[in-house]
């Protein structure tokens, strides 16, 4: 063999292992991807951590409304948690807020009979003044007009004032609808209507609204102030906030609070005993915790997980949003173990004070414009414990390519039951996406199967652990990881080119695009 001939062959070899090795390495890419999928399902399913956190976040650490103790325990408790996995995070101070802390709430009828009922302060009721107060009760009468109410209201002086109607049956409307005859169900919820629509007379009468009319009572002397917010299933309340300042504003189950009321109306004089405990912690700092894997190829483009860490506190806010937060921290602590370094930036923003307003999500876009700037996608999760069953692409004209692509890699058996809805139009509020889509950044809602969140867990004393669906908020963690993966590992940008919405019939014009929102910094400080 001659050295020529040798060295032809040589080279020739060499273009051949060249190709072989492009081939491979392409091959070894798809083989990788591959790989990095399996791997993350096998770690969801094999070593989930759900059942740990959600068990922490809900029962040991409780429901998380702005401003009170447990939300920055909460907040230190994923800081703890983000540090343990390895990954940096921290509480990035946005805004001030009331500073408050929930107490006991023990509410007895002593008179005519004796019973413990089941209620519970308001969030920010004050307490009860100088421990535990005994009083009467009284209904807010049907009076014909607001002079006639003012000449009424010196009658509540020592007693607690019933606000809410009294509901013509505990049992909610599909239980109606499955048992009784059609000609009664009809009556029912005529009966119902009617009652509702009275009611309602009733209080407008007085001229006072949801809001001024306890403060009326309070500065009448009033002993506290009753109210049942039924959400229309069995044994569940939504628990919102007291405009009260001085005097407690306590809900009561239904059950509870109709039976009081037919005794005032058959004049039996009940008497409560109510105490309720809480303290005012003046302002107090609120916060989002942040957590980020830095990129290794495009440090300076960001994947962002995103779900509001605060919750109303009539429960422990399981479904809303604890799943929403377990879900991105599971997906963080999933990505730290199988793709440790990932191309672009991967940020898990946990917002505090959605719940009034998207404050937390809002300050982060209005504190981070060079963050926001680079947002490759965000991914929101916070209506219930579902599997996610809705992906829209917010109005995005071309969020079809990418996230087409991105769900391709998704096991089938999630992406099943995911029906997409491309461009669709941006979303104007309800969860924290839409903090960022108002300032055009490709934002979605991983939206999900409603398990009755509207009636039984949304904002209710019912919101607890036992709500949670863990096989379906397994699904979403690993379908946010994958997402996740693939928008970090997208060799393209993500196109911000908006749709052009539809025509608004008022105008004839096309719908504008939603606007960003000021926040709130300095909350329920008056
Ligand atoms: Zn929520």
């Amino acid at each position: 063999m001659t050295f020529k001939k040798t060295y032809y062959i040589h080279m020739l070899s060499n273009i051949k292992l060249l190709v072989v090795l492009m081939l491979l390495s392409v091959n070894l890419y798809a083989q990788d991807k591959k790989q990095i999928i399996k791997d993350i399902v096998k770690e969801a399913t094999e070593n989930s951590q759900l059942e740990k956190l959600a068990y922490e976040i809900t029962d040991l650490i409780g429901p998380r409304l702005v401003g009170t103790p447990q939300m920055q325990k909460a907040h230190d408790w994923a800081v703890a948690t983000y540090k343990k996995w390895g990954i940096p995070a921290q509480n990035e101070p946005w805004g001030e807020w009331r500073g408050w802390e929930r107490g006991i709430t023990h509410i007895d009828l002593i008179s005519p009979r004796v019973v413990s009922l089941e209620g519970m302060q308001l969030a920010w009721s004050p307490a009860t003044k100088g421990g535990a107060i005994t009083g009467g009760l009284i209904i807010i009468p049907d009076m014909a007009n607001s002079t006639d109410f003012q000449t009424w209201l010196p009658q509540v002086q020592g007693k607690f004032v019933l606000i809410s109607m009294q509901q013509l049956t505990g049992r909610p409307d599909d239980n109606w609808k499955e048992y009784a005859t059609p000609e009664s169900y009809e009556k029912m919820n005529r009966e119902m209507e009617k009652a509702a629509k009275e009611w309602n007379e009733r209080l407008s009468k007085t001229g006072y609204d949801r809001q001024t009319l306890p403060q009326a009572l309070e500065k009448a002397g009033a002993a506290g102030i009753l109210m049942s917010n039924w959400s229309g299933g069995f044994g569940v309340n939504k628990i919102f906030s007291a405009y009260t300042k001085e005097i407690p504003t306590l809900d009561i189950s239904l059950e509870d609070y109709g039976m009081l009321y037919r005794m005032v109306e058959h004049g039996d004089n009940p008497q409560i005993r109510v105490l309720a405990e809480s303290k005012e912690l003046g302002k107090v700092r609120a916060f989002n915790t942040i957590a980020a894997m830095k990129g290794t190829e495009k440090p300076e483009e960001y994947v962002v997980l995103s779900a509001h860490f605060d919750s109303w506190d009539g429960g422990t806010g399981a479904t809303d949003n604890a799943t929403g937060t377990i879900v991105m921290m599971e997906a963080m602590r999933i990505l730290k173990e199988i793709y440790p370094n990932p191309k672009r930036t991967i940020i898990a923003g946990h917002w505090g004070s959605e719940e009034q307003g998207l404050n937390g999500s809002r300050a982060f876009v209005e504190d981070h414009p060079e963050i926001v700037e680079n947002i490759q996608a965000v991914f929101n999760q916070d209506n219930g414990t579902g599997r996610v069953v809705n992906l829209s692409g917010q109005g995005f004209l071309h969020a079809s390519q990418y996230l087409g692509k991105w769900l391709s890699a998704v096991p089938e058996d999630i992406t099943q039951h995911i029906e997409t809805n491309f461009p669709g139009i941006p979303g104007t509020g309800g969860s924290d996406y839409a903090s960022f889509v108002a300032v055009g950044v490709p934002a979605f809602s991983l939206s999900s199967l409603s398990w009755a969140y509207g009636t039984y867990t949304w904002h209710t004393n019912r919101d607890t652990y036992d709500k949670i669906i863990f096989d379906d908020v397994r699904s979403n963690a690993i379908l946010t990881a994958i997402l996740t993966y693939m928008a970090s590992e997208d060799p393209e940008r993500t196109s911000r080119e908006k749709t052009v919405l539809p025509v608004d019939p008022a105008t004839g014009e096309p719908r504008a695009w939603p606007s960003q929102r000021p926040l709130v910094r300095e909350g329920g400080l008056d």
